[in-house]
């Protein structure tokens, strides 16, 4: 018996994550008259998501032509053949209704002349199947639709009635008989302990940027949806797969998004040479993350990086009017401002490759079903557990997501989980009775965390790993370098049974929530780690110098990874190569999509 006396509160469905994923999708569920709850350990609007500067993909065609293929076709090719094709072309198709829907909803977005949804170029997004010239199809809000999407979805989810909880911190799911049925919660404020007890869980819980030394992505992406996961014996899926951002601030890893070089912007070398277009003689700037984020650590090793180390690259905006500074990129000029100390309208900003995304995460089929693949099953679902957005793998990413194709994957497929939710389940049926033997569970690992009484502070731990995987996960890998990252972050991940808590409080303990946030970093960077280790070919961001070469014959495979303690154990399971629909009923071509060399 726990301890710790708990409130337990009785829903449908508990959504955790109130970024856009969680409250798209906790605003359909509610929409349905399902009783639902969202917990969420920052108030909504302070969520990741609020960060996002660029944009939404939707193939619109308001710029020009655009075809929900050719979104889907960009997607492929994007993901470098790792993705799912039924999940790649459920997200290009349903991309365009998505954002009328937020359109309807009230989101903000910048306009053109005639007063249609204004779209921008990014990168990887072409026309005519790859062949002809870049397309305009990422829908903005000046630079900050993130911002204006997560402000609209709460406002409509309160509309609607959905119950949050602000400030409760998940601790662990609740797993009974290979079902979930409710999540333990810690709320930070006054220190009690809540137990969701639910018919589904939507984990919707963001990505784990900062198991990495230098990342776009808030404080708060620590994984903890993968955490929680992996504790109740699940896989992670595709883990090797972590974006670097092209245009991290330099020093300050503060994003300069993407949209910065879709509205002409370019890279220079310490030559001034305009190098890209020698790498990508066709898309040039506006080639995928991964090739730009490698053409300029390639320039930087060759000695041609800009500054007194010569370890950074120059990306130029004086050119562009200043209209379209002020109009197009507010936020930007404000961010090269505070954080480089430069006047873009007149130098150019430094910038370096920073991790910006987890392609890899909780495995999930295109409606938001969490998976438990098996040899006999690789599709086997895990009842009453779902996960969408960043901290999940659908997987329409692959092994490298396009720009603007996040946002669009929020929506889609929080939409999509809360359709299928209204499919499962009964809002007329009681709740079982709480399985009280595994709250003890999460709560014994909780209070051995409070008194955790080693000799290594949570700060020095988390720094340890920080570092490794920015060194040895990095743009660039080597059998050498990886082996070395595994062997230690094997070490690393041992020094969680010698951590040491400072603060034995319940309210407000910061240091109890970053070691809580310290156990779930941990297991997402071992699966990073040892599935990249694993991986010999090159795959999207995933570039193996060993393995130069895609190896579709023997790696056009997800990779599983199971994480307990220390060990890591490793699986597979088939990518989904058949589309929902094809040609003749207006679908796919297949002759399309199919693999080919990546080049742009
Ligand atoms: C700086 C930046 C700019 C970006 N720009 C773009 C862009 O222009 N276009 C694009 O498509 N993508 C962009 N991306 C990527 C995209 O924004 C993210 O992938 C996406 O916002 C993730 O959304 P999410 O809903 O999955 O999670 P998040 O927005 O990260 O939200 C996670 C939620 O989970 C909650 N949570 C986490 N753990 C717990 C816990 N233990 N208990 C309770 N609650 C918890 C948090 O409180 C939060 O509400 C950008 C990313 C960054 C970092």
């Amino acid at each position: 018996m726990t301890a710790y006396p708990y409130e337990t509160h009785d829903y449908d469905v508990v959504v955790v994550g109130a970024g856009g994923a969680g409250l798209r999708a906790t605003l359909g569920m509610a929409e349905q008259g399902l009783r639902t709850a969202c917990v969420t350990k920052v108030f909504p609007t302070r969520s990741h998501t609020v960060a996002a500067q660029g944009g939404i993909a939707a193939s619109l065609s308001n710029m020009g032509p655009d075809h929900w293929q050719w979104h889907m076709y960009d997607t492929v090719k994007g993901s470098d053949w790792l993705g799912d094709t039924d999940a790649m072309e459920y997200l290009a198709r349903h991309a365009p209704q998505a954002v009328y829907e937020l359109e309807h909803y009230g989101v903000p977005f910048s306009r053109t002349e005639e007063g249609k949804i204004y779209q921008r170029p990014f990168g990887g997004h072409t026309t005519e199947f790859g062949e002809g010239p870049p397309v305009q199809r990422t829908c903005a809000a000046a630079d900050r639709t993130g911002h204006a999407i997560l402000h609209t979805l709460y406002g409509q989810s309160l509309k609607h009635n959905a119950e949050f909880y602000v400030e409760y911190f998940a601790i662990d799911l609740i797993m009974t008989d290979g079902a979930c049925t409710g999540v333990v919660a810690w709320k930070l404020e006054d220190g009690t302990i809540h137990v969701f007890n639910a018919k589904m869980v939507v984990l919707a819980t963001g990505g784990y940027g900062r198991a990495f030394f230098s990342a776009t992505g808030a404080h708060t992406c620590t994984g903890d949806g993968g955490g929680m996961v992996a504790r109740a014996g699940l896989p992670l899926q595709d883990m090797e797969f972590v974006q670097f951002h092209p245009t991290g601030v330099y020093g300050a890893g503060v994003l300069i998004t993407e949209g910065a070089r879709g509205e002409g912007g370019y890279l220079t070398n310490s030559e001034g040479e305009r190098f890209m277009e020698r790498y990508a003689p066709h898309y040039k700037d506006l080639a995928s993350r991964d090739v730009v984020s490698r053409c300029m650590t390639i320039e930087i090793r060759e000695g041609r990086g800009v500054g007194p180390n010569k370890d950074h690259i120059h990306l130029n905006l004086s050119h562009l009017p200043p209209e379209t500074l002020h109009l197009r990129l507010p936020g930007i000029s404000e961010s090269a401002r505070i954080f480089a100390g430069v006047d873009l309208t007149k130098e150019p900003v430094p910038v370096l490759p920073t991790v910006h995304y987890n392609m890899g995460g909780i495995p999930t089929n295109y409606w938001g079903e969490a998976l438990n693949p098996t040899a006999k099953d690789p599709d086997a679902v895990v009842p009453g557990l779902m996960a969408v957005g960043e901290a999940g793998c659908a997987s329409v990413h692959g092994a490298n997501r396009l720009g603007s194709n996040s946002l669009i994957d929020l929506v889609v497929f929080g939409r999509a989980a809360a359709i299928r939710a209204g499919q499962l389940v009964d809002p007329k049926t009681y709740n079982p009775p709480v399985n009280t033997a595994g709250v003890d569970k999460a709560l014994d690992r909780f209070d051995a965390l409070r008194n955790a009484n080693g000799a290594v502070p949570t700060a020095e731990l988390r720094l340890e790993m920080q570092k490794t995987m920015q060194a040895d996960a990095a743009v660039f890998r080597t059998d050498k370098t990886l082996a070395e990252g595994v062997a230690k972050m094997a070490k690393v991940a041992a020094k969680l049974d010698d951590l040491k808590v400072t603060d034995r409080s319940l309210i407000w303990n910061s240091d109890l929530m970053e070691t809580l946030e310290l156990t779930n970093l941990m297991p997402n960077a071992q699966a990073t780690i040892v599935a990249a280790e694993a991986r010999k070919e090159s795959r999207g961001a995933h570039a193996h110098e060993d393995y130069p070469d895609r190896d579709d014959k023997n790696w056009r495979v997800h990779s599983l990874a199971r994480v307990s303690g220390t060990k890591v154990t490793l699986s597979t399971r088939p990518v989904h190569v058949d589309p929902l629909t094809g040609e003749k009923e207006g679908g796919i071509d297949m002759t399309k999509i199919a693999p080919k060399a990546r080049v742009y």
